[in-house]
This record gives C-alpha cells, sequence and structure tokens, in this order.
C-alpha cells in the first residue's frame, strides 16, 4: 500500500553512507524533543506519534548499522559482532526513555528493516512506544 510504496521509493535513493534527516537533528540544524541525550545516544519524540508515547532511540553515529543487500540493493539492519556495545547502549536508553515516560506497565521497541517493513529513514532506528494497549500481532 502508500506506505509501503513510500518507504520503498526512500529505499530506492538510500544508500549505506548518504546523511538522512536524522543527521539534522542530531546536529541539532532542525528541533526535536530530546528525552534523553549522551554522548553515543540520542533519544526525540516521533513527528508522526503512533501512540501516547512515541520516541525514537539512535544512535549518532551510523556506522554501517544500515547497508545495502549484495543482491537486492535495499538497505536492512546490519548489526555485526563489533556493534554489540552501541547495540546495547540503544537499549539501555529504550529503558530510560520508558521508565521517564511512565510506560513501565507495558512498552514496545521495534525496529523496521528495509521496505517491506516500511522502513523510511535508512538511519538506525529503535521506536519505543507506549501509553496504550499494544495490541498484537502489529500491522
Ligand atoms: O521505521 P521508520 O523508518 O519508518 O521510522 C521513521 C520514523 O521517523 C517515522 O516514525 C517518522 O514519523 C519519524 N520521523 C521523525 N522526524 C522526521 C522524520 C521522520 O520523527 N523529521
Amino acid at each position: 500500500h502508500d506506505e509501503q510504496a513510500a518507504a520503498k521509493a526512500a529505499a530506492a535513493t538510500a544508500d549505506s553512507g548518504a546523511p538522512t534527516i536524522f543527521d539534522k537533528i542530531i546536529n541539532k540544524e532542525i528541533p526535536s524533543s530530546i528525552v534523553y541525550e549522551d554522548e553515543k545516544v540520542l533519544a526525540f519524540r516521533d513527528i508522526n506519534p503512533q501512540a501516547p508515547v512515541h520516541v525514537l532511540v539512535i544512535p549518532k553515529v551510523r556506522d554501517g548499522l544500515t547497508e545495502l543487500a549484495k543482491v537486492t540493493k535495499l538497505p536492512y539492519l546490519y548489526a555485526e559482532a563489533r556493534h554489540g556495545e552501541i547495540l546495547g547502549q540503544l537499549l539501555y536508553a529504550a529503558r530510560i526513555v520508558a521508565e521517564k515516560e511512565g510506560i513501565l506497565d507495558g512498552f514496545r521497541v521495534v525496529i523496521n528493516s528495509g521496505p517491506s517493513a516500511c522502513q523510511s529513514v535508512y538511519h538506525l532506528h529503535l521506536h519505543v512506544l507506549g501509553g496504550r494497549q499494544m495490541n498484537w500481532p502489529p500491522g
């Protein structure tokens, strides 16, 4: 549908090194509502929230965490053993966000990887969602 078509279009122009809108958010060139920040990680409110709490948690450095698949040329989550530390820091930040936002009764952490998952920004991000009943299976 529309959402996936838009994600596919974004994927078609993405490459593993090109800056995304998130670089501008990290550099504070465009404003965002920051929930948590440290040296390596930034967490800010999603501009198009899908739940009362919808925060994105991103690494400040992309470090190859999104790469183009050799065959399809589509970008996807490319975690390697060397990324262990930053991936742990992202989950740590997700926990801090959930505590700060008061959603410890139930929250969801989501990574959309690739166009069929409706990924639209090719800079790794965790969605932290909560503040309402989260249903399963997700859409
Ligand atoms: O997982 P996906 O790539 O689809 O998520 C990207 C998210 O980034 C969307 O939820 C979108 O609303 C959010 N976004 C944002 N601020 C922007 C651009 C996108 O919060 N300037």
